[in-house]
């Protein structure tokens, strides 16, 4: 099966053999795709000059009524999407839920928060300022939607959510979308655009993919073009340094990877309602989507009285998961998403033995159950320990995107502070305590390196959405390594796909522009 891109309004196969799609359980090949030879030149122009028209004809509530219609729309096709996700993530039930599931629900929170944005086609910030002692010349902001196209480069691990996520925000400012998933999963976000373009419900021009690498992508954006890239920092620099890219200033939103931390306070001790929590959130986080998300639990820091006690309770949960095909039903996790990032994750293993001790796992010839070693690519959850956090530097460094996490001892509430910054900017660090001081000491500590900051105390228990859960209505995104980007926010994310500028003159005219803008202090109810 050769998967064809949707270019220029069109499905055309690109040539050559291009690359195979595989089933990461049995090793066999699902598809192929290529972009080779497709005209991306041609496909930008085209949802610049067919999408924006069409998308901006429309008002904020038009177009929010649209998303509504997707949101059905995938909803209606979820277990073929699930279906997909088995075959081409390996993804198990609950895996495939936390991408599929949460791009639905993206999808319809953007329809329903997107409404109250009305009859506008702009929004206006602020007040009017008065320039002039007569008051006959005065100034407002406004925001406007782009006139460009939003092109996503996205990462394999989330093929669904993470084109649902910027889709939706992009499609309710009015700019159209150029998506290019990442090769090894491309199957699913191609079955979900095919599944949106043979539906009508978006105007001409408004969607488009590429499938295949499409390396000279970024070689033909332009000035009013929005670049919204979620993968690994090493691409990330690649995409940020891009001669076209500087050159045009074109506005790029990087989500990369972090190494992110859950804290556990000097007060939780075991057999505490919190150390419970706290173990379970671990091993969710290192086992769910075989730890392939970029929000996952890498650095686990504890007080050093704690290391052993907490390093056998999260072993004994470890020992306890299934490990295997996620046909069988007893499985609980599944395999990282091909060869390729298997090598990665021994590799990445291998380094931080150097400096770690290993507590649990860590068996590069490890048995899956009901697959075969050689075919598949499995990684055995592995738990390290590191007791010097400040001298470790792989441990900072190194993203191991499987079922890995160190735990790193910590002295002092300076100490922990000073190793939790070592991550040099993370998508989110979560803390686990029942002493305000502690909590509030670390929070002004670490926080301006952190995207999110998770809280749990024994009032919130199990109650809180999880580490490494994003939801559309907070930000996502990170400082320094994590990327620097901002997404969701709710509706701060139009902000990306809007361009802002000033006009000075008469009031009337303000007014009159005014009338066709809504006002932007809706993107913080
Ligand atoms: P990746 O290798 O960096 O690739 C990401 C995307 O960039 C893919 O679509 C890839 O295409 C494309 N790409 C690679 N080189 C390119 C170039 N020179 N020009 C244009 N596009 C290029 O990352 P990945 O392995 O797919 O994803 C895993 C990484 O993503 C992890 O490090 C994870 O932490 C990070 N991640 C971050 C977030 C976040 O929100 N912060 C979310 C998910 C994942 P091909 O696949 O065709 O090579």
């Amino acid at each position: 099966m050769n998967l064809p891109n949707y270019v220029s309004g069109q499905w055309k196969e690109g040539t050559g053999p291009g690359d195979a799609l595989i089933d990461p359980v049995t090793g066999e090949e699902l598809a192929r795709i290529s972009s080779k030879d497709i005209d991306v030149q041609a496909a930008l122009n085209h949802a610049r000059t067919k999408g924006v028209p069409s998308l901006q004809s429309l008002t904020y509530a038009q177009r929010a009524e649209l998303l509504g219609k997707l949101g059905e729309l995938l909803t209606s096709n979820r277990d073929e999407y699930f279906r997909i996700s088995l075959l081409n993530s390996g993804a198990n039930a609950a895996d495939a839920s936390f991408d599929v599931d949460g791009a639905l629900y993206t999808m319809k929170f953007f329809a329903k928060i997107g409404k109250p944005l009305g009859e506008g086609k702009i929004l206006k910030e602020g007040a009017v300022l008065p320039l002039s002692k007569t008051n006959v010349f005065s100034a407002q902001h406004f925001l406007e939607p782009a006139k460009g196209a939003a092109i996503f480069i996205n990462a394999f691990n989330f093929p669904a959510w993470g084109l649902c996520e910027k889709a939706a925000p992009a499609l309710l400012a009015g700019v159209p979308i150029v998506v290019k998933p990442a090769s090894p999963t491309a199957w699913l976000t191609h079955k979900m655009v095919e599944d949106i373009v043979k539906s009508r419900i978006l105007p001409e021009g408004a969607i488009s993919m590429v499938v295949g690498s499409a390396r000279d992508l970024l070689d033909h954006v332009r000035e009013g073009d929005t670049v919204s890239f979620t993968g690994s920092a090493d691409t990330a620099a690649r995409i940020r340094s891009n001669e076209n890219i500087l050159r045009r200033s074109v506005r790029v939103n990087i989500e990369a990877d972090s190494i992110n931390s859950a804290i556990l306070g000097p007060d939780v001790t075991p057999g505490t309602d919190l150390f419970d929590l706290f173990v379970r959130e671990v091993v969710r986080e290192m086992t769910l989507k075989a730890g392939q998300k970029c929000t996952a639990i890498r650095r686990i820091l504890v007080p050093r009285a704690q290391m052993k006690s907490l390093g056998e309770a999260i072993s004994a949960r470890l020992a306890g998961t299934k490990v295997g095909n996620p046909r069988n039903a007893e499985v609980k996790m599944g395999p990282v998403v091909n060869k390729a990032q298997q090598t990665s994750c021994l590799e990445g293993l291998r380094k931080l033995k150097e400096e770690c001790s290993v507590i649990f796992g860590g068996d590069e010839k490890f048995q899956p159950v009901d697959a075969d070693r050689e075919k598949s690519a499995f990684v055995q959850p592995t738990l390290l320990a590191c007791n010097d956090g400040l001298e470790a530097k792989y441990v900072h460094d190194v993203e191991v995107f499987g079922p890995a996490a160190t735990l790193v001892a910590y002295d002092s509430e300076e100490n922990l502070i000073a190793i939790a910054r070592r991550g040099l900017g993370s998508l989110v660090a979560s803390i686990f305590s029942n002493d305000p001081n502690f909590l509030r000491n670390v929070i002004l500590g670490i926080g301006d390196m952190h995207g999110r900051l998770v809280v749990v105390d024994s009032s919130v228990g199990g109650q809180h959405t999880g580490h490494g859960n994003v939801v559309p209505s907070c930000l996502h995104g990170g400082p320094g390594r994590a990327g620097g980007g901002e997404e969701l926010a709710g509706l701060r994310a139009l902000l990306l796909y809007h361009r802002r500028f000033v006009v000075q003159g008469p009031p009337s005219l303000l007014t009159e522009l005014a009338s066709i803008a809504a006002d932007a202090s809706l993107l913080y109810a």
